[in-house]
């Protein structure tokens, strides 16, 4: 049966001396109650505690970090299956391949490549997050000289990818300090690849064949050390897929705790549009990593804005500030937009501003983040808050005109927008996309 808060707390020193980061120890318990914390985070808690609390209370995916600083990726801590149930803590993460047997000069332009892939979507930074340094040469000084000249130039976390333990050994100590994920103990070589990881304080790759081959490896590695990232090991996406969302299922609802770690995956796809469409499967079930071959920017744009959609907290719309905005060289005579303060859509109607050549203030009204059509259905985006928004801002004594435009899908409001605000309203595009062809039309005399 699962542990209340108060189980817990009764098992807690109750001293509310904050060092677990808990305001107090009552807190702390509620915390750990969902999966929240975890007991090891109570340097104070007594061997009792940790007997009667320990196995019982654990998050049901273990945190892993991989980085340090600002390239640090945190991984895991996940306690749902589905985002709807709650939400998703840690997006996954993408590694970027790139062989040792680059060198020189076609090194380095694959590493401005890679660090190159960081683009803005809805006003956030999106990018990748790791290089995977592949030891395709088989070579050990091969691979130690690229993992360094990578280390050295490449702006996000490190992965070093061999079969080869001794391989491994020798590139490491060249970058540890920048805690790399090593990759992989496998049933060969997990002693030794294990040693190496716990001693340089880095986390490690479990590499299995399947679910249960994989979870007695885990099993075995796990006694020695519990920084772990697990893959199945498969070559089939479906396989990869089907064993993800099992382990995933029983980590979280059986606590099985071989499975309670983040997980990575490999895409096998060999063309780029197909790969990105099996990496967005593993996105969504339930990857924390996953390791890519291509590097081309619009290919990975789509699949980071999944991403982004599957991780951002269902419970929290992403909204901008609720105000006026300038887009370009404003005038007296230039087109007063109405929007909502939904990210999506404020986003969507600059850009296409923006692409109009036509400046404009675009007024994005509170609707607590919702979209045009939601926030309608919700008497949210209607006449009179419209109206009293509008006012409120002043925005229509900085212009030498009576319109305000309205979304095209608002239509209906038109007249008691009109009727309360005292404004003319104009009815402008359904979808964002023409605004350039309506602004050109309507305000010609405007383009710059
Ligand atoms: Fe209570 Fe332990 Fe947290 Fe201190 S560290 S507040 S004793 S739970």
């Amino acid at each position: 049966m699962a542990l209340t808060g108060l189980d817990i707390f009764k098992q807690l020193p109750k001293t509310n001396c904050k060092d677990c980061g808990s305001a107090t120890c009552l807190a702390f318990a509620m915390a750990m109650a969902n999966g929240k914390a975890s007991l090891d985070m109570c340097p104070h808690a007594s061997e009792a505690a940790k007997e009667n609390l320990g196995a019982a209370t654990a998050p049901p995916v273990r945190t892993v970090k991989v980085g340090v600083g600002e390239q640090e990726v945190v991984m895991g801590d996940e306690t749902v299956l589905y985002r709807h149930d709650k939400t998703f803590y840690h997006p996954t993460a993408f590694a970027i391949q790139i062989s040792d047997t680059l060198s020189g000069a076609e090194l380095d332009a694959k590493i401005a490549k890679i660090n190159d892939l960081v683009m803005e979507r809805v006003g956030q930074k999106i990018a990748i997050d790791m290089v995977a340094v592949t030891n395709c040469s088989g070579n050990a000084a091969t691979f130690k000289a690229a993992v360094e000249t990578i280390g050295a130039k490449a702006n996000f976390a490190l992965m070093l990818v061999s079969q080869d333990a001794a391989a491994l050994e020798d590139a490491l100590p060249g970058v540890a300090a920048k805690k790399p994920l090593i990759y992989a103990a496998t049933a060969e070589n997990w002693e030794k690849v294990v040693a190496l990881a716990k001693a340089n304080n880095c986390p490690v790759v479990v590499k299995g064949n399947g679910l249960d081959d994989t979870a007695a490896l885990v099993e075995k590695v796990a006694a020695e050390y519990k920084e772990l990232v697990i893959d199945f090991g498969n070559k089939q996406q479906a396989k990869t897929l089907a064993e993800m969302v099992n382990a995933r299922r029983l980590a979280i609802k059986k606590k099985f705790r071989p499975f309670g770690y983040p997980m990575l995956a490999c895409t096998v796809a060999a063309d780029a549009q197909e790969e990105i469409v099996e990496a967005a499967t593993y996105v969504a079930k339930y990857a924390s990593i996953v390791c890519l071959k291509t590097d081309d920017k619009a290919q990975l744009l789509p699949l980071m804005a999944w991403r982004m959609n599957i991780y951002t907290d269902p419970q929290k719309p992403m909204a901008v500030d609720a105000k006026v905005y300038e887009i370009g060289e404003v005038g007296p005579d230039v087109p007063v937009y109405i929007c909502t303060n939904f990210a999506l859509t404020y986003f969507a109607v600059e850009g296409e501003v923006i692409g109009s050549k036509i400046p404009g203030y675009i007024v994005a009204v509170d609707t607590d983040g919702a979209s045009v059509l939601t926030a309608w259905a919700a008497g949210k985006f209607v006449a009179e808050p419209i109206a009293d928004f509008v006012k409120a801002t002043g925005i229509m004594d900085k212009v030498n005109h009576n319109n305000i435009v309205i979304p095209g899908y608002v239509a209906i409001i038109s007249g008691k927008l009109k009727e309360k605000s005292g404004l003319d309203v104009i009815v402008g595009p359904q979808e964002a996309a023409g605004i350039p062809a309506f602004a050109k039309a309507r305000y010609p005399e405007l383009m710059k």
